[in-house]
């Protein structure tokens, strides 16, 4: 189903459709163009079986100009230096929209976590972190967790590096567990980040979010959190969810917390008690107020956009939508909240997280919750702002909003030497 699209490539035009609103020194954006700096490491592991496997890996540094760079480390077979440049480029404009003083990274291992033990993942973990370690640093580049890696990950290359330096660095990395650091609200931040958004979106549609039917593609970490965030904090009715086997409907709304305990008991959300199986297809074009993409990237194309009958649209997951697909939702008129905006409640979490480290001070989940509401409100309005201004797509808004952000930064400190 998925318009097959190189992410860099992809990054690229998505930078030239911001620079061509913008009145800027084309000497900038080619800056901008390319990542600082790229790392290409070659991990070798000692597997179980006693033989030698060396696995490729990467830490991209895209941009730096308005703080560290900071991004996830991702494990899976189909990780690519190219998808890795993209998605370090997408953390720069995630910083910039959201206006925490952070840059753009990210990281990533070509390899299968699936197909290998916990003592093999923590061994390339770890040497992965030793043949990074000279560019990352709490002043300089601060990981997360991405696909396939977590907070054990974490910390992980946090206790690595810390050997490294002879003294504990929690402000190296976030996403770690509580005790070794980790923020409060962390674990919920991204499916929170989404509800503020998409609550900003309703009240500029004077849609109330009380009863408003809402489908969420994905029920994994982002997809389930929301679905219970919206369903308790809300009063919203989760009218269809899905996963890797399927879709459920009930028009009259599912209970997630049940769904959640039906998915943890049969491996899928499919056969839900008093609910319709559906197809993943169905589940976008089903009759809502609301759809969140929360899976996979490329699901919602030219060819499928047409149908999409909701009237928000927010990109939980990464690049649920392709270029084409965003053209239909522009035309449509759908409120369509893209996903350097819509899940950057994760990245700007981990913010708190880096400086309650540095601080070496604990905020109450309460507080944090607050800040994020704050951060999140404020990043939409600019983004609508600029949408408004340039008469264009939130998506190319919240570009051009963040190209702008970091050019302003790169210009103020200038180019030295
Ligand atoms: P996850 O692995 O916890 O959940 C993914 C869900 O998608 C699972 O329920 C899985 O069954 C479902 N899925 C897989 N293939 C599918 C298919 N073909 N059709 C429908 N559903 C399918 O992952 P996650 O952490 O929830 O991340 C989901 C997306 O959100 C990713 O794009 C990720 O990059 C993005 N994201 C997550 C966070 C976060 O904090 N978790 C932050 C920013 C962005």
């Amino acid at each position: 189903m998925s318009e097959k699209i190189n992410p860099w490539q992809v990054a690229l035009e998505q930078l030239k459709s911001a620079a061509d609103l913008l009145d800027v020194d084309p000497g900038y954006i080619a800056f901008l163009s390319t990542p600082k700096r790229i790392l290409e490491v070659s991990v070798p592991v000692r597997m179980d079986d006693g033989s030698l496997n060396v696995f490729e890996g990467f830490r991209v540094q895209h941009s730096d100009a308005r703080g560290p760079y900071k991004g996830g480390i991702r494990y899976h077979p189909k990780v690519s230096l190219d998808e890795v440049k993209a998605l370090s480029m997408w953390m720069t404009w995630k910083t910039a929209v959201v206006d925490v003083p952070l840059g753009g990274g990210k990281g990533g291992i070509i390899c299968d976590p699936k197909a290998m033990s916990d003592g093999e993942v923590e061994r390339m973990t770890r040497r992965y972190a030793y043949m990074i370690s000279d560019i990352i640093g709490p002043f300089t580049d601060i990981p997360a967790p991405d696909v396939y890696t977590e907070a054990k990950h974490m910390a992980w290359i946090m206790d690595t590096y810390s050997t490294l330096k002879g003294h504990i660095e929690p402000g190296l990395i976030t996403g770690k567990p509580i005790p070794l650091g980790g923020s409060l609200g962390r674990g919920q931040a991204t499916s929170r980040g989404v509800a503020i958004v998409v609550g900003a979106a309703a009240k500029k549609l004077n849609i109330p979010l009380k009863n408003a039917r809402i489908a969420i593609q994905g029920y994994g970490n982002a997809g389930m959190n929301a679905a219970l965030l919206f369903n308790n904090d809300y009063g919203s009715k989760i009218i269809a969810v899905s996963d890797s086997k399927g879709g459920i409907f009930n028009r009259d709304g599912l209970n997630p917390a049940k769904v959640q305990e039906h998915k943890e008991k049969t491996g899928s959300v499919i056969n839900y008690p008093g609910s319709k199986n559906i197809t993943n297809e169905e589940l976008l074009t089903t009759d809502t107020d609301v759809l969140i993409p929360a899976a996979l990237e490329g699901v919602l194309t030219s060819k499928n956009a047409d149908g999409v009958k909701a009237r928000i649209i927010a990109e939980a997951a990464n690049g649920p939508c392709t270029p084409g697909a965003d053209r239909v939702f522009h035309q449509k008129k759908i409120l369509h909240i893209p996903d350097i905006l819509a899940n950057a409640g994760g990245v700007t979490v981990s913010y708190f997280e880096w400086v309650q480290n540095l601080q070496r001070y604990e905020w109450s989940e309460a507080e944090v919750n607050q800040k994020l509401n704050d951060k999140m409100v404020a990043a939409f309005n600019s983004t609508y702002d600029a949408s408004v201004k340039y008469n264009v797509e939130m998506r190319r808004g919240a570009l051009t909003l963040a190209v702008e952000r970091v050019i302003d930064a790169i210009k103020l400190r200038g180019i030295w030497p």
